[in-house]
């Protein structure tokens, strides 16, 4: 049993995915998990884009006294797992543009994913052999819309319709729809505790899980960071990052104070560890609200 955090090493982790990072632990710690960590590295362009990035979020949630067990896995390390994942799958090739798909009748879904229309589902064997000439193909599973329910720690049932979605790009790159639901399985997790961006995604990865013989973890959608103005945290928030804030004086043992009395599990000012907080941590009381986050107020107690 193992709970895990998940980061992908695009940019620096802010206050919100650090704090993510410190529940993901508590519900992993707290059930009496390991708890893992897997860099999600599996779009290379966007990685050799931010070099040393996962080397400096791994530091930062030691800093923080995070600690996992094992060794921490990456996701362009495993390839012949997702390769091997795709082979037992009823896939068929998909050349669609993005614009074609967008410009197609179906409204997007709530979390803005719009639904693949099937466009290509029932192309003849010669249709293929024509398009493939025009464009690489991306690899889509055959779900045909099927409703799929599984249970959120916060939110009790998460429905949805599950689409004919991308497990392969175009360019041969594995979807993060398939590498997460092989990994998590692959390496015995069986609690994903993530942000509320994601919770939209459960139908998708419960029904894809269930489809690959693999158990669906248990999920806890946790309350994303937002700013002052109440759009996702970001760099124009201010010192939002370790490194950010280390640079105004502020230690790691006082971010870890202010992500718990964030929380309600410290007072301002109080010196914390993350062992410490497993007695006052209570699931069932977290909140469900963001986390609105001033972030000149992140100070040296
Ligand atoms: N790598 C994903 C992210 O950075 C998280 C994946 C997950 O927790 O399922 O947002
Ligand atoms: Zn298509």
């Amino acid at each position: 049993m193992a709970g895990r955090f998940a980061p992908s090493p695009t940019s620096d982790l802010h206050l919100g995915n650090l704090r993510t990072a410190l529940l993901a632990w508590l519900f992993a710690r707290s059930t009496g998990r390991d708890f893992l960590l897997r860099i999600e590295d599996l779009d290379q362009v966007r990685v050799a884009a931010a070099a040393g990035l996962a080397e400096r979020q791994l530091r930062d949630l030691a800093a923080l006294g995070i600690d996992h067990d094992g060794e921490v896995v990456r996701q362009s390390d495993r390839l012949a797992l997702y390769e091997s994942a795709l082979a037992k799958l009823d896939v068929y090739e998909c050349y669609c543009s993005r614009r074609e798909i967008a410009e197609s009748a179906q409204a997007p879904h709530g979390d803005g994913h719009r639904p693949y229309p099937g466009t290509c589902r029932e192309l003849t064997e010669a249709d293929r052999a024509a398009k493939r000439v025009e464009r690489p193909a991306a690899l889509r599973v055959r779900a045909g819309g099927v409703t799929w329910t599984a249970t959120d720690a916060l939110y009790g049932p998460v429905t949805g319709v599950v689409d004919d979605f991308v497990l392969r790009r175009g360019d041969g790159t594995f979807a993060y729809n398939l590498a997460v639901v092989v990994d998590d399985g692959a390496q015995g997790v069986d609690q994903v505790v993530r942000g509320d961006d994601l919770r939209s995604s459960v139908p998708r990865q419960a029904w894809l899980a269930h489809r690959l013989g693999l158990t669906p973890p248990t999920y806890a959608h946790v309350p994303l960071a937002v700013g002052p103005d109440g759009r996702r945290l970001a760099k124009r928030d201010g010192a939002v990052t370790m490194t950010d804030l280390a640079g105004l004086g502020v230690t790691p043992t006082e971010v870890l104070t202010t992500l718990a009395a964030s929380l309600g599990l410290a007072r301002p000012g109080e010196r914390v560890t993350p062992a410490g907080l497993l007695d006052r941590f209570d699931p069932a009381a977290l909140s469900r609200a963001p986390w609105v986050v001033t972030p000149n107020r992140v100070q040296p107690s």
